[in-house]
């Protein structure tokens, strides 16, 4: 088909990538009071609130390549509420009070990257219209009502709601629609505008940024890199999936592929044909996610999981494409939406993300040794590294409010197996979700297979 052998022409290339700020390196030795490693949303974002509180503070942020190298110039784009393992399973470690206090957390967060980037000018995009996880099968639809009634059974009845076959399709016109749940809170954001806008706002509020500056070690007190070091009283590791190359981190998180792609500007007639003429971020409810967006320039950007772990935890370049996966991403968008199966799609890349064993993100800072450290957000860290943000802040300025007793706060997760146990169980995973949704397909019935997952992991 012309349509994928054009696909797998297409070079590796976030569609959100701009020429990146020119910033140098790191050369001798530096004083600061914090010292963040990583430069994308975990590390700006803390950085911005520890300067809105002490503008005096010396803030400095060191990456290996430049801001938004990592997942957050790559990803798709929702800043929403939703938490990677159900709220059963915080429960579970923590309280039924302690995951409501978590969730309404989360549904805040998106309100607070809405105003700061309004308050500071970040022009991100940024559009809170919700998020519509479509049933698209009979199994589907059984599994979208239950997921309502556990909200509800849960103490949320205004979290999500059930919407039929009717309304959910002229929200967004897609074959075989049967139902859906919606939820209001969630935004979508053009990801690249959103952490270089960041990184220009922490630096306007006086942070220095690195760029070109590989960390090789991260100690109490010290960063060190090739050409010269930090020394400071605090220091973030915010380097979420590539934590897994760090001795130390190697068995704490997992980095997890998710490849995107986007078509070009589809017409405002053809948009709204489709029902798409709107920012909702939407998907549909099959084990192995989805995630799309309709950016602010009429552009459908459709992205996945399925990419195949790689032995060791290793991440290169050459992992962020990969054609049958994205053929089967470009298959799938065309499924929803037959009427673009000869639309051009412009461009494709992937990235990593970062998932610890229990799939549960964390937030840590030890006040004896002043070592901080936030992530493992599995795809939701667009706005839980927010969060994150502004928790290292009252955990490193000692403040008492609600967020530092939030269930992730000092999470610690089991580890990883070691490999080859770890290679092989992450990928019969994966093929489990895929075969999972392939079985849902043809019987129209929820897949034990896939149910059995999801209890084993709690992911939802
Ligand atoms: C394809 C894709 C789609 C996604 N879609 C969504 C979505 O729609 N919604 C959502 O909520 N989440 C999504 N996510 C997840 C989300 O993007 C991430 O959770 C979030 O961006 C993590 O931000 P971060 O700052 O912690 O990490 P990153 O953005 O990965 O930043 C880490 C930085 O650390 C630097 N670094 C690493 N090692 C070193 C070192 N040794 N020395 C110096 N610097 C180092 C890297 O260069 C990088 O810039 C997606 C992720 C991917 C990959």
């Amino acid at each position: 088909m012309q349509a994928m052998e054009e696909l797998s022409r297409l070079p590796n290339r976030p569609l959100w990538q701009a020429p990146a700020k020119q910033r140098a390196a790191l050369e001798g030795a530096v004083e600061a009071d914090v010292a963040i490693v990583g430069a994308g949303y975990t590390g700006l974002w803390t950085a911005y609130y520890l300067l809105k509180d002490d503008p005096a503070l010396r803030v400095v942020l060191l990456d290996r390549e430049h801001v938004g190298f990592g997942a957050s110039g790559r990803n798709g784009g929702w800043a929403s509420a939703i938490f990677p393992i159900s709220l059963e399973k915080v429960a579970s470690f923590a309280s039924r009070g302690a995951a409501l206090d978590l969730q309404a957390a989360m549904n805040e967060t998106v309100d607070e990257i809405g105003r700061v980037t309004a308050a500071e000018g970040i022009d991100a995009d940024y559009a809170k219209e919700g998020f519509l996880s479509l049933a698209r099968s009979a199994a589907q639809a059984e599994r979208a009502q239950s997921a309502v009634r556990s909200s509800v059974a849960f103490g949320l009845p205004d979290q999500v709601r059930y919407i039929g076959a009717d309304e959910a399709v002229t929200r967004v016109g897609a074959t075989d629609v049967r139902g859906g749940v919606y939820t209001p809170h969630c935004a979508t954001i053009h990801p690249g505008k959103l952490v270089r806008g960041l990184a220009e706002t922490v630096e306007s509020l006086g942070a220095r940024i690195y760029h070109g500056t590989p960390v090789t070690d991260i100690a109490p007190g010290a960063v060190t890199t090739p050409n010269g070091s930090v020394r400071a009283r605090t220091v973030i590791r915010a380097t979420e999936a590539y934590s897994s190359q760090q001795p130390g981190a190697r068995r704490a998180v997992i980095p997890l592929y998710s490849l995107v792609l986007a078509t070009e500007p589809l017409d405002a007639g053809l948009r709204a044909s489709l029902n798409l003429d709107h920012r909702m971020a939407f998907n549909d409810m099959r084990h192995l996610r989805v995630y799309a967006q309709v950016t602010e320039e009429g552009r459908l950007v459709f992205g996945g999981r399925g990419a195949p772990y790689h032995f060791n935890s290793r991440i290169a370049p050459g992992f962020d494409t990969k054609d049958s996966v994205h053929h089967k991403v470009f298959q799938t968008l065309t499924e929803f939406f037959p009427q673009l199966a000869d639309v051009r799609v412009t461009h494709r890349w992937g990235g990593a993300l970062g998932v610890a064993r229990d799939w549960c993100p964390s937030i840590g800072y030890d006040p004896e040794t002043g070592m901080g450290w936030a992530g493992n957000y599995v795809g939701d860290g667009v706005a839980t590294s927010n969060l994150a943000g502004r928790i290292l802040r009252n955990l490193i300025f000692r403040r008492d409010d609600a967020l530092e007793r939030l269930p992730i706060v000092n999470h610690r997760s089991p580890s990883w197996e070691r490999e080859p146990f770890r290679w092989f169980g992450v990928n019969l995973g994966l093929a489990a979700a895929a075969a999972g949704d392939a079985e849902e397909r043809f019987t129209d019935r929820p897949s034990k297979v896939a149910g059995l997952l999801e209890k084993m992991t709690g992911a939802h």
